[in-house]
């Protein structure tokens, strides 16, 4: 059933045709094409790997709206190839399989101290 809502990007009322897109024809779109620039450009990235800051400067991202896209599945075929810095350590380890943005023996560390 379509429904009319607001789109959680720009604001825009627009027809909602699923309860999964929370966002308009427009933005669902602009963010279809990011989300393609972004597993291309990694893809093409010369080096065996690529940091995520790189990534995110070049698509002018935070680090939190990639995690958004990351939770969705979005960056499945490129995590292997894009590696992160422990926000704790500072280690730079691979991304793929991450679920936060610690290294493993920080997540370790923190599970200890819970
Ligand atoms: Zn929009
Ligand atoms: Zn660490």
């Amino acid at each position: 059933m379509a429904n009319v809502a607001n789109c959680k990007k720009c604001g825009v009322l627009f027809l909602q045709t699923s309860s999964k897109i929370d966002v308009c024809d427009k933005c669902f779109e602009k963010q279809n094409k990011l989300l393609a620039d972004i597993n291309t450009f990694v893809t093409m990235y010369p080096d065996e790997h690529v940091s995520l800051d790189i990534v995110l400067e070049k698509f002018n991202l935070t680090r939190d709206e990639f995690e958004v896209f990351y939770a969705a599945g979005k960056f499945v075929k490129i995590a292997q190839k894009v590696t992160m810095k422990c926000v704790k350590c500072g280690k730079i380890v691979p991304l793929a399989g991450k679920t936060n943005m610690l290294c493993n023996a920080c997540t370790k560390k923190l599970q200890n101290e819970i």
